[in-house]
């Protein structure tokens, strides 16, 4: 299937639509899932069009992948999480629901099962001081 520019994503990659950041350059956007499956759940996307991982350029990928191990690595220690879980689906049968690529970066604790995906909004607030906590440790790493 083709790339459709109209997605949500695109969208907050032009302005068009807020978003709650901690990072940009000039390939990748991080900001905070509105619906987090954990408290600091964040999404890496790459500013490159593609659908998902399938239909990526691998220069893309190379460039994606360090900055997806540096969010896991800060979130870890922002939110004191015992691990990290890194999700991405492909297409709507893979559990895509967002049609640009993106990396989920999902703070996890032992013995603690994850909320259901994109299913509860989170109030703004939370996600403004998420926001700022991983801005802070990224900052520092
Ligand atoms: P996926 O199912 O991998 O495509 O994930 C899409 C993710 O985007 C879900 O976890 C949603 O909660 C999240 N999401 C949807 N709309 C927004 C938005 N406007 N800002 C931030 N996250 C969003």
């Amino acid at each position: 299937m083709a790339y459709d520019s109209n997605n949500i994503f695109a969208k907050i990659l032009r302005g068009e639509i807020p978003s709650h950041k901690v990072y940009e350059d000039d390939d990748a956007i991080v900001f905070m899932d509105v619906m987090p499956q954990s408290p600091g759940h964040a999404l890496i996307v790459p500013k490159a069009a593609s659908r998902n991982l399938l239909d990526a350029d691998p220069s893309v990928l190379s460039k994606i992948v360090p900055l997806v191990q540096k969010v896991a690595v800060a979130a870890k220690s922002a939110f004191a999480a015992d691990g990290v879980s890194i999700a991405q689906f492909n297409e709507e049968a893979g559990g895509q629901t967002v049609f640009h690529l993106h990396f989920h970066v999902i703070p996890r604790y032992a013995g603690q099962s994850l909320i259901t995906h994109a299913r509860q909004m989170e109030d703004n607030a939370v996600l403004a001081a998420n926001a700022e906590k991983l801005k802070a440790a990224l900052s520092k790493s």
